[in-house]
């Protein structure tokens, strides 16, 4: 399936309770937001720009289970690339995501899966189960970048 980046189309994957919606809907109005739909499964049409250039494309928050991390047959096909999301708070759903990979390599049939990995929950430092450097090494065995993150905290605020 070949799509320009004007149509690219990304999931949004990792355990429950990891940050997925929270990050789409920051992502989306730059706000945190604490009421929105828990259960639902969004897919957002996005506009942003890259380069100088701009850019839409097609976000989906999957509705994960526990068991599943969100890595459909359905979800899988859809998509040209994965955002996978774990907790630092939770070690548990950062060590799923090596397995998550392996399923996304297996059932997309191409040499090359483009996924992106980010820690969230980075604000909640006093209850932190996974050091940033264990971040970066999955990141460099999965070869793809890897960004820590908040969904609650303004990020920009505290870079400037
Ligand atoms: P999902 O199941 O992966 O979609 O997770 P949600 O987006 O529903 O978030 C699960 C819970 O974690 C909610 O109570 C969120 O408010 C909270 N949460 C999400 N992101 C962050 C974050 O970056 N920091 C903190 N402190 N809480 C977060
Ligand atoms: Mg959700």
């Amino acid at each position: 399936k070949k799509s320009s980046l004007g149509e690219t189309k990304i999931a949004v994957l990792g355990m429950a309770g990891v940050g997925k919606s929270a990050l789409c809907v920051r992502f989306l109005t730059k706000r945190f937001i604490g009421e929105y739909d828990q259960a639902s499964e969004n897919k957002y049409k996005c506009a942003t720009t890259l380069e100088g250039e701009s850019v839409t494309f097609e976000l989906l928050d999957t509705r994960s289970n526990n068991d599943d991390m969100g890595v459909r047959d359905d979800v899988v096909r859809w998509a040209d690339g994965f955002v996978l999301v774990y907790s630092v708070t939770s070690r548990q759903t950062f060590e799923v995501l090596a397995e998550v990979r392996r399923r996304l390599e297996d059932m997309k049939k191409v040499n090359h899966v483009p996924v992106i990995l980010l820690g969230n929950k980075a604000d909640l430092a006093h209850v932190r189960q996974v050091t940033q450097d264990e971040g970066a090494r999955l990141a460099a065995e999965l070869s793809c970048s890897f960004m820590e993150v908040s969904a609650s905290e303004d990020v920009t605020k505290r870079l400037g």
